[in-house]
């Protein structure tokens, strides 16, 4: 990284909050500055919204809501919206080093993942705007009864850092497909994106307020808006932990809530899986964006038959995952987010040793040099001889750390893999057609993955069972989280209600 980094990790950039179609400094004046996680160095210098900020945010969102929002056509909000798409077409190699710098993550994921993610997000929810539709209902008597499914109005958004560009496309997409307006939080060790995303949303003609971007704390600015009584809808996306306190804030007001928390998902891997394919998809669920997914496979169910051979192959490829600058198009992992991370990461290696886990590999940060050396690096870590009820099985680490639990017997392994507060997603791997399909049914969880792992697409429903949240985004499901449906009824009998008859 060191003499040949590219101009724009050298200027710190500056960035205003977008409320009511304009940039404008946050009312205190304040700043805070977002890190780019390879280096430690500051990327961008942001205003820091509070609650004044977001108050005033959420009264554009009304206003651009009972104004000019509401008279634009379904057809024309998705015109909106697939113009948007080709604008994040057209910069998405910008985007996708923005987003690198920002987070860390390898410019391959950012660039042909996280990106072709966001614009098929707008795309398809460009397509679903004229589809959202009302029923007819066969009442009885000569009475005509049908629903109107509209929006909810001013939608908050809260979202984590791990896919910034991701995440506020998985909000914004829906909720302004059905009519929604939307204030949209980003987190603050990630916002540059999200605000670049501004730029282009007024580029493609939105109205004014439709969407307004607000970058600041969760302490202060998202709890500001989760508590804002003026705010219909709070669409959450974050910890458990976090979760909770943005559920009991909305319950003041009655404000509906959709939640995308948390996971420990297991992966399960039987002696009769294709190993190659086990072995790939184990290093996939672990250390893909370097662990920081809310999918993470991390409780890796291991057939006790084949501990030795899976292991060794585990542990070889885990080894050979090129670490380093992650603007280089060969990286394969980055650093974690930030310090804070990092060292969560640190405590819970430390708590799997004290809890009696073996290290297989990793355990600690890469020895890198240069500017690299200030990065929030750490090495993909594999645990063995892993009980369920440890820590390291049961606590979301959300880093690189796979903690592995052989088992026996598929009953055991069951009751097991659904011991857990969360239940997010799960990966099955054999070759067995029978009792993939018995696992599926059994394994507790939003998303099953069956010889395969992390795959989404903007058609196919995403949520959690249990303490991973409530509410699906995704597909026409996502729909569900951002309308409300009206009953209406007409008397067609032209005839006085027959109840006070003279
Ligand atoms: P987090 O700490 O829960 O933060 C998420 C967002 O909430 C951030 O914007 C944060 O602001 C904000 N926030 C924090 N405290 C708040 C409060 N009291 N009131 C309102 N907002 C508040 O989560 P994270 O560390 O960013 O992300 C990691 C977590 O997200 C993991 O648990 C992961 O599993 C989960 N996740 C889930 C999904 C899913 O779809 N299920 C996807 C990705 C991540 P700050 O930035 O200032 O903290
Ligand atoms: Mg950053």
């Amino acid at each position: 990284m060191s003499a040949q980094q590219p101009s724009a990790s050298n200027t710190t950039r500056r960035y205003q909050l977008f409320i009511g179609g304009q940039w404008v400094e946050a009312e205190s004046g304040r700043t805070f500055a977002s890190v780019n996680p390879a280096t430690g160095e500051t990327l961008a210098e942001v205003a820091e919204a509070d609650a004044p900020d977001i108050d005033k945010a959420v009264q554009a969102a009304r206003r651009a809501f009972e104004g000019k929002w509401s008279k634009v056509s379904a057809r024309d909000r998705g015109r909106l919206l697939y113009k948007l798409a080709q604008l994040v077409e057209s910069r998405a190699k910008e985007l996708a080093e923005l987003e690198t710098m920002d987070n860390g993550k390898p410019i391959r994921e950012a660039l042909y993942v996280d990106l072709p993610e966001v614009i098929e997000h707008f795309e398809y929810f460009a397509g679903m705007a004229t589809k959202i539709e009302g029923e007819t209902i066969p009442v009885p008597g000569r009475m005509f009864n049908y629903t109107l499914r509209e929006p909810l109005g001013v939608c908050g958004a809260i979202i984590p850092w791990n896919y910034p560009l991701v995440m506020a496309a998985w909000k914004l997409a829906p909720a302004l497909a059905a009519g929604n307006t939307v204030v949209l939080k980003p987190a603050e060790q990630t916002p540059v994106t999200a605000l670049e995303l501004g730029k282009l949303i007024q580029e493609a003609g939105f109205p004014e307020g439709v969407v307004n971007i607000v970058p600041g704390f969760g302490e202060r600015a998202g709890a500001a808006l989760a508590s804002h009584p003026g705010v219909d809808k709070i669409a959450f996306t974050g910890s458990t932990e976090v979760g909770k306190k943005i559920a009991r804030a909305a319950a003041e007001n009655l404000t509906k809530v959709s939640l995308e928390l948390g996971g420990k998902a297991p992966n399960i891997i039987f002696a009769d899986a294709d190993m190659e394919q086990a072995v790939n998809g184990a290093l996939m669920g672990i250390f893909f964006n370097q662990g920081q997914v809310c999918t993470a496979g991390s409780r890796i169910f291991l057939d006790e038959r084949i501990k030795d051979e899976f292991l060794a192959r585990f542990r070889e490829r885990a080894e050979q995952i090129r670490i380093g600058d992650p603007l280089d198009k060969q990286t394969q992992m980055g650093p974690q987010v930030s310090e804070e991370q990092l060292n969560k990461v640190k405590y819970y290696v430390a708590v799997a040793r004290q809890e009696g886990a073996t290290l297989v590999t990793g355990g600690e940060p890469p020895a890198l040099s240069g500017p690299l050396a200030h990065g929030y690096f750490f090495r993909p870590t594999i645990f063995t001889d892993v009980k369920n009820e440890m820590r390291v099985a049961q606590e979301e680490i959300f880093g690189p750390v796979a903690a592995v639990i052989t088992f026996k017997d598929e009953d055991e392994l069951i009751q097991q893999a659904n011991q857990t507060i969360y239940g997010l997603s799960a990966g099955i791997w054999t070759r067995d057609v029978t009792r993939a399909h018995r696992l599926a049914r059994e394994i507790r969880a939003g998303v099953i993955w069956i010889n395969t792992y992390n795959i989404f697409n903007a058609a196919s429903p995403f949520g959690g069972y249990k303490q991973s949240g409530y509410g699906r985004e995704m597909g026409k499901h996502a729909i569900e989280l951002y309308t409300q449906v009206k009953s209406v009824w007409i008397d067609l009998s032209g005839r006085p209600m027959g109840w006070y008859n003279r």
